[in-house]
């Protein structure tokens, strides 16, 4: 209140648009709305081939529909449901960080990657998109883990974010080859949008994007793994894992307190059998940490004669942590050990990097730089945390709240 006794004016986040984003709706949905304004089912191909195809950027630019049509729509959907977006180049122009506001002001980040052609393979462009604004996960090394959870994304503000890209390329004469939801938020606590999401992308009347070039990347929400094994064969599945024992993984993914190291483990060979598809397992490589000839052998041990592979990302130093990478040296004698095992594994050197690591970096700095006292204490936390985990003791701490109870959980 003022001085005055009226009720002081506060700044307030916009509210969030209810009209849902047409890039979400699922074909039928979309015939449905024209069926029922009596008007002709070509009329929802055209939409549908605005939405995807042509570098249109609202339902005005739809010069093919009557504009009392257009209007409607307007009035019904919005268009696009990333009302801002900011570029950054980063890697000699090669990765474009993009920073996304959505109609409430929630920020999110996609990533897009280029990898040009070389020696027999063709060019790529991979993005990398968010599921949430924020997550609940709270992995103490990634920059979104810090920043908490904000809301789950609706499927219009997943897909819009490849649209965007899309747009972006196209004009450089250039197509997204790849889709990899390794950016903000953990998908499977989030999976019917992801599911509507990855349906649009990969259905050939609307992006078109075959199945295997989608990969759904999971801190191990084992009954979101087992729905995706009950629906078949669809895209790729990675499953973050950082941690052979469970007294380590418990720090660095703490929804390991409710789903161990052998079940996430275990879902995802079941994954595996199923689709005859091989898991990814990514492992985030911290020095000191989870990089020790021990754990390697229990990484080893853990994965042996698993139809599996391993990438292994250097630790991108953007949360507030007390730990820094491992040195290449170290890595590289990590990945022999699971070679030697008869592991496949990859060494991500430079791009990995950007693969995940790099989405909730421009949306914490966005959120200002916490107060130092409370940095200090999360180091300390860190430290005796993963100080115990080496000494195999078992963190007794609650579950992150908002990871209970939601899609596939
Ligand atoms: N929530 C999902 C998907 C988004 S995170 C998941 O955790 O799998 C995508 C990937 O980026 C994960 O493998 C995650 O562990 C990794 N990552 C997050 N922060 C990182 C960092 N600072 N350095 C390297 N990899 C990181
Ligand atoms: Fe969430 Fe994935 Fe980051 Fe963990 S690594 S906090 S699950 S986004």
């Amino acid at each position: 209140m003022t001085a005055s006794g009226t009720p002081a004016l506060l700044p307030m986040a916009p509210a969030r648009d209810e009209r849902p984003g047409i890039s979400g709706l699922a074909r039928d949905e979309l015939a449905a709305w024209f069926e029922a304004r009596g008007e002709p089912a070509y009329r929802a191909r055209q939409v549908a081939d605005a939405t995807w195809r042509a570098p249109a950027t609202s339902f005005g630019e739809i010069r093919t529909l009557p504009a009392s049509l257009r209007d409607h729509l307007d009035a019904s959907y919005r268009f696009d449901t990333v009302s801002d977006t900011e570029l950054r180049l980063s890697d000699g122009g090669l990765t474009e960080k993009g920073l996304h506001r959505l109609s409430d002001g929630a920020l999110v980040e996609s990533v897009l990657m280029h990898y040009p052609a070389r020696s027999g393979q063709r060019e790529r462009n991979t993005l990398c998109i968010s599921s949430q604004a924020g997550c609940a996960v709270g992995c103490p090394f990634c920059a979104t883990g810090e920043l908490g959870f904000t809301r789950d994304l609706e499927t219009a503000e997943i897909v819009d974010q490849v649209r965007h890209a899309a747009r972006r390329l196209a004009a450089a004469g250039r197509r997204l080859t790849n889709v990899v939801f390794m950016g903000m938020g953990e998908p499977l606590l989030n999976l019917d949008r992801v599911l509507e999401a990855v349906d649009a992308l990969n259905d050939p009347k609307r992006f078109a994007l075959g199945a295997r070039h989608i990969t759904v990347s999971t801190s191990g929400v084992v009954p979101g793994m087992a729905r995706l094994t009950a629906l078949g064969p669809q895209f790729t599945l990675a499953v973050s894992l950082h941690a052979a024992r469970d007294a380590l993984r418990d720090v660095l993914v703490p929804l390991n307190r409710r789903w161990p190291i052998a079940d996430v483990v275990e879902a995802a060979r079941a994954h595996a059998l199923a689709t005859g598809r091989r898991v990814s397992y990514e492992v985030t490589m911290i020095s000191g940490v989870n990089d020790t000839p021990a754990d390697a052998d229990a990484m080893a041990d853990l994965l042996r004669g698993d139809h599996a592979h391993v990438n292994l990302i250097p630790m991108n130093p953007v949360a507030h942590t007390p730990w820094t990478a491992s040195p290449m040296d170290v890595i590289e004698r990590f990945a022999a050990t699971l070679g030697d095992a008869g592991i496949g594994t990859t060494i991500r050197r430079n791009r990995g990097q950007e693969i995940g690591a790099a989405c909730g970096q421009l949306a914490a700095e966005r959120a200002g730089e916490p107060p130092a006292a409370a940095v200090a204490r999360r180091r300390e936390r860190l430290i005796g945390e993963s100080a115990a985990a080496l000494r195999g003791e078992r963190s007794r701490k609650p579950l992150p709240a908002g990871t209970a109870g939601r899609d596939g959980a």
